[in-house]
Parts: structure tokens; sequence; C-alpha cells
């Protein structure tokens, strides 16, 4: 049989999932991740750093006018944050449904902020918000390890 070969046209869409510090902090690294193992989307690229303050700014430049950027950036730059890209079709609204509300109050119940957070200024993960977004975080990141071949074994149909 002939490989299937994806088409070089439409790159597969990728979602940066960050796990904030007080995710790490509190001990919910394993919590999320399995999360979205089980929904069925494909770790591409992991690591666990101290986010510069300089990226920070530019990882949230968009929010650079509103009130709360300075602790913000306070925050993310707190303490370690795991980053990882996830891919697949669909996956940065899903990853969205599967993150929930900005604030946790507000969120869903089922929702990893509804489940396991209490205020919006530690709200345990961020997911990209737009798939341009998406292959611009996982790129700013360099994230993706040249050569890695993860196989997919929780869906085969994907
Ligand atoms: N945030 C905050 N206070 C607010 C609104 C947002 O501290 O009143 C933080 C919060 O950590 C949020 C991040 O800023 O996750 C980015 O805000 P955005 O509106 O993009 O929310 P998200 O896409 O993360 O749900």
């Amino acid at each position: 049989d002939a490989p299937v070969v994806a088409s070089a046209s439409a790159p597969v869409e990728k979602s940066y999932i960050m796990i904030k510090p007080d995710g790490v902090q509190r001990g919910l690294v394993g919590e999320v991740i399995g999360r979205f193992e089980r929904k069925g989307f494909k770790l591409v690229g992991l690591k666990m750093f101290r986010c510069p303050r300089q990226l920070a700014e530019e990882h949230y430049g968009e929010l650079k006018d509103r009130p709360f950027f300075p602790k913000l950036v306070d925050y993310i730059t707190s303490g370690p944050v795991v980053c990882m890209v996830w891919e697949g079709d669909g996956v940065v609204a899903s990853a969205r449904k599967l993150i929930g509300k900005t604030d946790p109050l507000e969120a869903d119940p089922g929702t990893i902020r509804g489940d396991l957070g209490l205020h919006k200024g530690r709200n345990v993960v961020h997911g990209s918000d737009s798939p341009e977004n998406g292959l611009r975080e996982t790129g700013e990141e360099e994230l993706i390890t040249e050569g890695m071949n993860v196989s997919v074994t929780a869906n085969p149909l994907r």
C-alpha cells in the first residue's frame, strides 16, 4: 500500500498550551496533560522553563494596554511553566472548550478552569485563541524538536 502523506498545502493545526506557574506549583501538570491525552490530540512538543520577561510581554502583547498587564507578566514569570504543542484538526477551538472561560468562577464544571481554579489571575492554563496564534506561539517557543516522530496511538483515525 502507498503511504498516506499529509497534504503540503494544509499544515496540521497546532495549539500552544501552557501550564501556568500556579498549575505547576499546585501539582496539576499530570491532570492537565491527561485531559488532552484522553481527548485524543497528539502531543508534539513539551518543555518546562522559566519564561523571561521580554518573551512574556511579547506573548501577551495584545493585552499590553489592559490594567492587569503588569501583574499578568509578574505572574507568568514568577515560576516555571510547562509549554506544550498539541496537534490535530480543530485542536485550537477544542482546547479552548477543554480549558473553559477565562474566569474560573464562570467556567463550566468539566473544564480545566471550572474544575481546578478560583481566580482569573490564577487560571492554571493558557491555550491559543486562533489557529494563526497557535502557529505564532508554537514558533516563538521553539518547542517542536526537529526530527521527532511521535506516533499517534490515541486516535488512529486522525
Ligand atoms: N487576565 C487577568 N485578569 C483579567 C483578564 C485576564 O489576569 O481581568 C489574565 C488571565 O490569566 C488570562 C490572561 O490574562 O488567562 C489572558 O487574557 P485573555 O482575555 O486572553 O484570556 P484567555 O484567552 O487566557 O482565556
